[in-house]
């Protein structure tokens, strides 16, 4: 689910303006030539976009920008799976505040594409203190915005806005025991909450059930197997719906393994994210198999 597709912003793409324009951008203000209609090819980066119409990159992302939104700058870029794009962003850029925002929560990612400027919702995958802070992008083949970010690379800039959302963990579950379930990018969201929670003397105990289809797709698999190595409070289970021989543990999705799971913490609060399917599914069986109830289980969609 996209919160709202493309329109907030405004696009030189779609203007059509010519002549000189100036924008106010917060207290700078800054001066773009835009060369009527930008024409786009289908399949061209960000970057091309840019330099094929004389839009340096670095004007053309604040000529986007409504006051709510503030630049980003890429610092990394790189695979994080065959299928998914790891980025680290500076949100603090030309901030006159710093970004601020509460583990679970996403950003809205302003993106130019060939259909004019386009946002996206994507969960921060780093806890709070961490900066730059960074994101896990899904390639959806046919998609619009994904395969565009896989594109970036450090030195450009988009906008972006948010903090927003509500799937975190709230200070009255207290000792509360946690599964998280999570799938492919899905996993974001809960590893921001694992890197605040897994910090904290005494939390309570966590269980992380993430579920990919081979073993090439385990996001941070190195990192989540040394959080579980040095912490006996937190257990973290990998199902592959698509293993190969070699595979030793769970298989078949995630809604397979996700009672035993929750029994053996006792009485979890349930956190889910991924697509709506997994989802639907996951909130099913809680309620019928396990009979919790539905504020008992909390869940980010993201188709
Ligand atoms: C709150 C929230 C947080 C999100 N966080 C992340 C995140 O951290 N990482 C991430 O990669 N995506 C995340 N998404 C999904 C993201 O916003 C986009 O929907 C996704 O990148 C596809 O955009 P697109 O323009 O490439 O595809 P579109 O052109 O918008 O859509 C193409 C099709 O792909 C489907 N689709 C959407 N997402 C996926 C997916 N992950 N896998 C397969 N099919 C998909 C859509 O339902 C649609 O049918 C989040 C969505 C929401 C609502």
């Amino acid at each position: 689910m996209t919160p709202s597709s493309s329109g907030g912003a405004p696009s030189c793409v779609e203007a059509g303006e010519r002549g000189r324009s100036k924008r106010a951008l917060g207290r700078a203000s800054v001066e773009i030539t835009v060369r009527g209609t930008v024409p786009v090819t289908t399949g061209a980066s960000i970057a091309d976009l840019c330099s094929s119409n004389s839009l340096a990159y670095e004007r053309y992302s604040p000529c986007l920008m409504a006051s709510s939104q503030r630049m980003v700058r890429i610092v990394d870029s790189r695979l994080l799976s065959p299928s998914v794009r790891y980025l680290s962003l500076d949100v603090d850029v030309e901030a006159a505040t710093p970004f601020q925002f509460v583990a679970g929560q996403w950003l809205n990612l302003y993106v130019p594409t060939e259909a004019g400027v386009e946002k996206r919702a994507y969960s921060i995958a780093s806890p709070p203190e961490v900066r730059p802070i960074e994101l896990a992008i899904t390639h959806v083949d046919e998609g619009l915005v994904s395969p565009r970010l896989h594109t970036l690379a450090p030195g450009d800039s988009l906008s972006c806005d948010g903090p927003y959302g509500f799937f975190t963990r709230d200070p009255s579950l207290g000792q509360s025991p946690l599964l998280f379930v999570g799938t492919g990018t899905g996993l974001c969201p809960l590893r921001s909450m694992l890197g605040d929670l897994l910090n904290e003397p005494g939390h309570p105990p966590v269980t992380l059930l993430f579920g990919v289809r081979t073993q090439a797709d385990i996001l941070w698999r190195e990192e989540l197997e040394a959080w579980t190595a040095r912490d006996a409070q937190f257990r973290f289970e990998v199902a592959l719906s698509r293993p190969d021989s070699s595979w030793q543990g769970r298989t078949g999705y995630v809604q397979a393994h996700v009672a035993e799971l929750a029994r053996a913490l006792g009485e979890p609060h349930v956190f889910v994210c991924g697509l709506s399917k997994m989802i639907s599914e996951v909130r099913a069986l809680c309620k019928t198999e396990l009979g919790y109830d539905r504020k008992r289980i909390h869940s980010e969609r993201y188709d």
